[in-house]
């Protein structure tokens, strides 16, 4: 036998770190998707043309550079009237997640979240403790803001809210959130405003004032840069300092960092993508309504419908059809929830139309005709 060959053998022992075994994992089905996407939340249009300009103007010679991020922080920064040292770039909101669980939560240390919420929540503080504590929503799927109180303990080091929330679509009121920074000041909280565009109310103006706050922003969805990876995290320097250091200097590539400045420049094309969805949820919400569909009124990019046993007969069915919908019934307390992205005009139209056409097609009735099944009681609020 060769010396190769027993080091093969020996290298099958190895284990993961025992919550790395134990954490739950994330697959989002991701896999076929060349239909209307209306299942990830994702801007289904365009980004602004001047990241396009930016993207057509790489040369093969700046792909062997290593990113540069500090300047691009700097711009950043000055657009949010922030100072660089309170900007943090990342690889998206999903990587600035799990840098905030890693920077700051101990084995021993509380996190909290309400549920349901997103689920890269569970999955990076799964990673760093065991101590997870959820606090579950009631069947209104609004923030559950007395129990969220409540289960603040000594321990809760990290808390990670998200307004306006996914999937629900519900919003957690500056005053709420100001309220749990002040009760938690030995915790960080992470508010989550990845779908602040949609809705308009942001804590962003708050940091300078609340030292244990940090906020997240996306740039994968109104300004529809999702491909490219890109987010940031801003507050204190004291506390960003600390997820910096754990922080690859390289997590943002340089062509996402030479798009960045171009995408915030274009203050047009990013409000022109904003009422697209403003009145294109408007419209989902009165075509649902029509339909008899019961839903949760949305300050995000889409909404969360109840469908009841046939979720998945209907996810099916508008597959089919060419339009992919995100299936939320296993989320807790969401069983028979289905979610439909809102996106520009023309797409808020065909979800539409082949919702009217998919929900006949599997026989699907509305719950107003089915008293044995109360919509309010699920949970929706009809037709608001
Ligand atoms: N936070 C929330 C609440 C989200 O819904 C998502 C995307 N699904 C993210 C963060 C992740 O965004 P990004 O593309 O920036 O990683």
């Amino acid at each position: 036998m060769s010396i190769a060959t027993n080091f093969v053998t020996e290298a099958k022992s190895v284990q993961a770190r025992r919550a790395v075994q134990e954490m739950p994992e994330y697959h989002p089905p991701l896999a076929g998707r060349d239909a209307l996407r209306l299942d990830f939340n994702e801007n289904t249009f365009a980004p602004s043309p001047r990241v396009m300009e930016k993207l057509l103007a790489q040369t093969a010679e700046r792909l062997t550079k290593y990113p540069e991020r500090e300047p691009v922080e700097r711009i950043v920064a000055a657009h949010f009237g922030l100072r660089p040292e309170e900007v943090l770039l990342t690889n998206g909101v999903d990587e600035a997640i799990h840098l905030m669980c890693v920077t700051f939560l101990e084995e021993k240390d509380e996190a909290l979240i309400a549920t349901p919420s997103f689920f890269m929540y569970d999955v990076s503080i799964k990673m760093m403790t065991p101590h997870l504590v959820k606090v579950q929503s009631d069947a209104t799927l609004g923030f559950p803001f007395e129990r969220f109180m409540a289960a603040i303990t000594e321990r809760t080091k990290l808390i990670m809210v998200a307004s306006p929330n996914n999937p629900t679509g519900a919003t957690v009121s500056r005053q709420h959130l100001l309220a749990i920074a002040a009760a938690a000041p030995q915790a960080v909280v992470m508010v989550d405003e990845a779908y602040y565009h949609f809705d308009g109310e942001s804590v962003m103006g708050d940091l300078a004032a609340v030292p244990n706050l940090i906020v997240a922003r996306t740039f994968s969805k109104a300004y529809g840069l999702a491909n490219l990876r890109i987010g940031m995290l801003a507050g204190s320097a004291e506390l960003l300092k600390y997820v910096r250091k754990v922080s690859s200097p390289y997590n943002v590539n340089g062509v996402a960092l030479d798009c960045l400045p171009a995408a915030i420049e274009d203050e047009t094309c990013l409000a022109w993508y904003v009422e697209q969805v403003r009145v294109g949820r408007e419209r989902m919400m009165g075509g649902l309504a029509e339909l008899g569909v019961p839903y949760f009124p949305s300050h995000a990019n889409f909404v969360l419908m109840n469908i009841g046993s046939k979720h998945k007969e209907l996810v099916q069915a508008m597959r089919t059809h060419g339009v992919l919908l995100r299936d939320r019934s296993t989320d807790p307390g969401c069983d028979g929830f289905v979610r439909i992205t809102i996106g520009v005009e023309e797409h808020v139209t065909r979800g539409l139309a082949a919702l009217k056409v998919c929900l006949d097609e599997i026989g699907w009735k509305s719950q107003r005709e089915e008293p044995a099944h109360d919509p309010i009681e699920d949970g929706a609020r009809e037709f608001e």
